[in-house]
């Protein structure tokens, strides 16, 4: 009798459940044995008792919770281990610092869970790797024909001008606490901007951490203290919560900017009251995801994590492989 994937790997309210392994992938409720993806909140929640993850992701959730967890186990990119009958490997999966996809190996059975990743370049953190496999379960956070993100340099390009236009201003560009916004300054870095870069405080202990890993982010400062005068024509990175409320008040006339993947929705900048929509995203979009459910060669292909239909449709109809949402909850997307 054939063993099916699903037999051995399925969605529990508690997260993503290994039977043979007893272990719960991201899980979105305290469990005895988590392997976390990467820290963004809602995949790295407080409160499991063994947590095996990457030094990076470790030391993420270290920051976040301090007492990330009763017992961190790090794992490198490459190491495989065997935790009961099943052996789990992290492999890159360059979505933020320290982000991996796991690979399960059960009963000569490989199923890659993605996590959330990315294809392009990102200078903070190790590229995605393909791992070839028997069932790959993929995000579909941007997972519509009309998600293409722009090259990275086309939007910094867009910013560094509306910085030399209006010299009078300052421009306050929301981005999130973790991967975006460090790899915002390292954009701008290579794009020549080698003035300091302002933050809110909230953004200075993660690009510490960063800095830590040997990622180098330049002149960077909090920007609580500084004049609002000495702020003009500068950069100034914020939480997007924080784009229009009374804190954004000591900044001089500032231009509002997002960068996310979802300012490819026009409607969605002008809710937002965003003035500059930079399209930067940390997720695949439609062009990154289809390339990789073709490049892993899997038969199965389990979406989550968005717009599943789309891509399930266009796995099943255009690759001719299996394909199916696997309904995931409590995974809201901080990082888009
Ligand atoms: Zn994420
Ligand atoms: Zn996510």
């Amino acid at each position: 009798m054939t063993l099916l994937p699903e037999q051995w790997l399925k969605p529990t309210p508690q997260g993503l459940y290994c039977i043979p392994g007893d272990f719960y992938i991201d899980p979105v409720r305290p469990v005895d044995q988590a392997l976390i993806t990467h820290g963004h909140a809602d995949h790295a929640r407080p409160g499991h008792r063994h947590v095996l993850a990457t030094a990076g992701t470790l030391a993420i959730m270290q920051a976040r919770y301090h007492d990330a967890a009763g017992s961190p186990q790090p794992i490198e990119y490459g190491e495989s281990l065997t935790i009961k009958d099943v052996a789990v490997t992290y492999i890159p999966a360059g979505h933020v610092l320290g982000s991996a996809q796991i690979l399960l190996e059960y009963q000569g059975q490989r199923i890659v869970v993605s996590g959330d990743y990315k294809r392009r370049r990102d200078p903070t953190c190790t590229p995605f790797m393909v791992q070839v496999c028997d069932v790959f379960i993929t995000e579909a956070t941007f997972g519509l024909p009309v998600f293409r993100h722009p090259p990275d340099a086309t939007q910094i390009a867009k910013l560094l001008e509306r910085l030399r236009l209006e010299p009078e201003r300052s421009i306050l560009v929301g981005v999130y606490a973790l991967g975006k916004c460090q790899r915002l300054i390292c954009l701008l870095r290579e794009a020549g901007y080698d003035e300091t870069i302002y933050l809110h405080g909230a953004m200075m202990s993660l690009c510490e951490l960063y800095q830590n890993f040997g990622i180098p982010l330049g002149r960077i400062q909090s920007v609580a203290h500084v004049a609002k005068d000495d702020l003009k024509g500068k950069i100034i990175l914020a939480p997007p919560s924080a784009l229009h409320d009374r804190w954004s008040r000591r900044l001089p006339d500032p231009v509002a900017a997002l960068a996310s993947g979802w300012m490819t929705v026009r409607q969605r900048a002008k809710q937002k009251l965003v003035e500059l929509p930079l399209i930067i995203s940390d997720h695949a979009d439609w062009d990154e995801l289809t390339q990789t459910i073709a490049e892993v060669q899997a038969q199965d292909i389990w979406v989550t994590h968005g717009r599943e239909d789309a891509l399930v449709h266009y796995a099943t109809t255009a690759l001719g492989l299996n394909s199916r949402p696997l309904d995931l909850h409590g995974y809201e997307n901080e990082d888009d």
